[in-house]
């Protein structure tokens, strides 16, 4: 199963990839996680992006697209969660998957109101502390979300792909909306 998740910062989309891997057996993965744990290691790649990471910019696309290509080479299946962020991002995605021949069997989209999203990602500033989850840093990333990535969201929703989800519901709702969504959206029975 290959599943791309896709929703603004504080819709549960890492909360729901991770059940969703679980479900199908499948690695989750999440670019930010990749980063973050490249920044705790404090490898090449952590201190180039750190600062970038910290004002809640933008990775440089090419650095994302070979670092995906890379994690992606020899895996069948996949919820791929926090990339494409970019048109370019999704340009790459589509063109290596179109290579090998293994589409995106489903785009999942987890829809909730920027109120409801920053309220979480303010909220969870105390329980986790990640460091671009300053009020700052929070506002700056649902802002690209809308500029750079809702684009991403209309390419796959003009080719018929996308099944959005109510993601301000509880988490075992979402999980249960997502299930019947994958039932129906997906490609394969
Ligand atoms: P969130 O969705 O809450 O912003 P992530 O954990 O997905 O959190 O990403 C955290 C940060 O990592 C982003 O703000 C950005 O700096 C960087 N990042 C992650 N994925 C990408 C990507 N595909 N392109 C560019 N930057 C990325």
């Amino acid at each position: 199963m290959r599943i791309l998740i896709l929703g603004p910062q504080g819709s549960g989309k890492g909360t729901q990839a991770k059940l969703m891997a679980a479900t199908y057996g499948v690695p989750h993965v999440a670019t930010g996680d990749i980063l973050r744990e490249a920044i705790a290691a404090g490898s090449e790649l952590g201190r180039r992006v750190r600062p970038i990471y910290e004002r809640g910019d933008l990775v440089p696309d090419e650095l994302m697209i070979d670092l995906i290509r890379e994690r992606l080479a020899d895996e069948e299946g996949f919820v791929l969660d926090g990339f494409p962020r970019t048109v370019p991002q999704a340009e790459a995605l589509d063109e290596m998957l179109g290579e090998i021949d293994k589409p995106l069997d489903v785009v999942l989209l987890l829809d909730v109101s920027d109120e409801v999203a920053l309220r979480r990602l303010l909220g969870r500033l105390e329980e986790e502390g990640r460091s671009d989850d300053t009020p700052d840093a929070a506002r700056n990333r649902l802002r690209l979300y809308h500029e750079l990535t809702e684009p991403v969201v209309d390419r796959y929703r003009a080719v018929g792909r996308v099944v959005t989800v109510d993601g301000e519901q509880a988490v075992d709702q979402v999980a249960a909306a997502i299930e019947d969504a994958l039932r129906v959206g997906s490609r394969r029975p």
